[in-house]
């Protein structure tokens, strides 16, 4: 089918009268990258209103042709798409939602789908954020070969975390002033999503238990890690350094109990279970914790970074399992996320997860002597999905 020939657009876009944002960004896209390549444009009509001239169209996101082709983007996994070629029609359907289609959040199948025909048909390249990085082969004619194929992501959870940062603080000459850096991170959002990068399920990691002490710490102490001074209480200053005593089952009853309370606000899009600790080591000294770790006789093997408070991860990671099958019983599908902090992030010994466990590994940790507290340095963060830490 062709799109563009002798330089001449020979094909308009469609979108349903309905379309979602995603639909009407992915339509943006692509009459944007065929114009850079051939200088043509693509006219864009809502369903209904299409020329009734011979030449072909593209029909983006879901429309009654693409029901009638047989497309049902209903039956589609989040963020996959189908491409069909038919009488002179192409049908480039995914399954979205709706939301800002630059959000990793939002499903956008219909855009991916888009960029799979620009990489496959065009030869279009995005090598790094900005105009710079676009990589738009001129041409005079745009053809797309006869397709029919669905294609979903391998990964449910596809990031990368942005490298850009604000240093004004530091020294003003080596940072971004405020509107390159508004440049800045909207190219970078694109380029994301032109990498196809989202997440097709809600997920939530980061520290979750940031406002537990404030919340809960004066009625139920005994949810909160036991420490040297023989007393339960935050590893540093404030809140934001609480510690957990893993082994609590009211602790396991609370974070069940808010995790139900959330499901029930977003049926269709239930969260998962978030148990990353805040930036603490394992450091609960109560005999029900203690007697969840084994006795390990590797411990002398590792450094003492990991080491100096005793390595906790067989607690731990029956700590995560107890809340996903606990979870489980509500919904069979829960998945339980966590961060394993030095002296958890070596494997367990004794303990076993399950695959709705997902762990970060966070195997540094770094204590700054003038505040007492903790801070996370998440230098070597990698999300797996195993059935071991
Ligand atoms: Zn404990």
């Amino acid at each position: 089918m062709m799109l563009v020939k002798n330089g001449q657009s020979v094909a308009t876009v469609v979108l349903s009268a309905q379309a979602t944002e995603v639909a009407r960004y992915a339509a943006r896209e692509l009459t944007y990258h065929v114009e850079k390549a051939t200088g043509a444009q693509l006219n864009i009509v809502a369903e209904g209103g299409e020329p009734a001239d011979t030449a072909g169209k593209i029909y983006l996101g879901p429309t009654s042709a693409a029901r009638n082709a047989g497309i049902d983007p209903e039956k589609l996994l989040p963020d996959s798409f189908t491409l069909l070629t038919k009488d002179n029609a192409l049908f480039i359907v995914g399954r979205d939602s709706e939301g800002n289609p630059l959000s990793p959040d939002t499903w956008a199948g219909t855009l991916f789908g888009v960029y799979e025909v620009l990489e496959q048909s065009m030869g279009v390249r995005w090598l790094w954020p900005g105009e710079l990085g676009e990589h738009i082969p001129k041409t005079g004619a745009v053809m797309v070969p006869d397709l029919s194929k669905t294609v979903s992501p391998r990964l449910i959870i596809r990031r990368l975390r942005s490298t850009l940062r604000d240093w004004s603080g530091s020294n003003p000459e080596d940072s971004f002033s405020p509107e390159a850096m508004k440049q800045a991170r909207a190219d970078e959002a694109k380029w994301l999503r032109r990498q196809r990068m989202g997440h097709s399920r809600k997920m939530r990691w980061g520290h979750a238990f940031t406002d537990w002490w404030d919340k809960y710490g004066k009625d139920h102490p005994e949810w909160f890690n036991l420490l040297d001074d023989g007393k339960r209480h935050p590893q540093g200053g404030g809140g934001a350094s609480a510690g957990m005593c893993v082994s609590s089952p009211g602790l396991h009853e609370q974070i069940v109990s808010n995790w139900l309370e959330e499901c029930a606000t977003s049926p269709d899009s239930k969260p998962n279970i978030n148990g990353c600790e805040n930036d603490v080591f394992g450091r609960c000294l109560c005999d029900v914790c203690k007697s969840w770790d084994p006795l390990r006789k590797d411990e002398s093997a590792f450094p003492e970074r990991f080491s100096q408070f005793g390595i906790v991860s067989d607690r731990y990671a029956r700590f995560w399992r107890t809340l996903q099958e606990m979870a489980a019983k509500h919904d069979r599908d829960a998945i339980v996320t966590g961060y394993a902090y030095v002296n958890y992030a070596p494997p367990p010994v004794r303990e076993k997860l399950n695959d709705h466990v997902w762990i970060g590994l966070v195997p540094r940790l770094v204590l700054p002597a003038h505040t007492g507290g903790a801070q996370a340095v998440h230098r070597h963060v990698a999300g797996v999905g195993s059935d071991r830490v």
